[in-house]
């Protein structure tokens, strides 16, 4: 059976954009956990957590981690998916888990290039390069923590991808 693959990292490290080319190149069905939960709850990141507050976007978060996991299916998680220790435990145990790792400041540059519309609040409303060097110290010990196996972002997405197939091939060989 193959097991699904779960992408985690920080906004803008290439979880949909690299999880769309490995599963073209692998076969496999992919979600996006933020995605899933928009259609599910037919409105956007940004109106759910204005309306109901991080709190809840958090457990409609788990919810769809379950949800879209299945065989043979890459999952680009929501930045914030390894904040709960129940979220890290059910990855590990359910597929192999991939951190996209890059250093905040180019984050916060592919980020301000998006259009407006695909831009999510920020966490505290400071500027978004600060934001990302501070969510990143933060959270960098929970990405490696989840990971099986942690890869370097800042290459082209299909040498990401290929990097992640080699890892994976390793992973079935041991
Ligand atoms: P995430 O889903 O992790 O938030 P995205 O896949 O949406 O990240 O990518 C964020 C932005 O960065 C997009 O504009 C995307 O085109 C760009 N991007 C993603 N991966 C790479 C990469 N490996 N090299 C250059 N740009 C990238
Ligand atoms: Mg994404």
């Amino acid at each position: 059976m193959s097991l699904p693959i779960y992408l985690i990292g920080a906004r803008g490290c290439g979880k949909t954009t690299i999880g769309q080319v490995l599963a073209r190149t692998l076969g496999y069905t992919f979600c996006d956990t933020d995605h899933y939960l928009q259609q599910t709850a037919e409105c956007s990141v940004a109106e759910i957590v204005a309306r109901e507050g991080w709190e809840s976007f958090r457990a409609r978060e788990t919810e769809a981690l379950r949800a879209v996991t299945a065989p043979a299916t890459v999952i680009a998680t929501g930045g914030g998916m390894v904040l709960a220790e129940v979220n890290r435990h059910f990855m590990r145990e359910r597929g192999h888990v991939i951190w996209l790792s890059a250093p905040a400041e180019a984050l916060a540059n592919r980020l301000q290039q998006q259009p407006e519309t695909a831009q999510r609040p920020t966490l505290t409303g400071q500027p978004i390069a600060e934001e990302m060097d501070e969510v990143l110290r933060l959270r960098a010990p929970l990405y490696q923590q989840a990971a099986h196996y942690r890869v370097d972002a800042m290459q082209p997405p299909e040498q990401v991808a290929e990097e992640i197939i080699r890892s994976l091939a390793l992973a079935r060989a041991s």
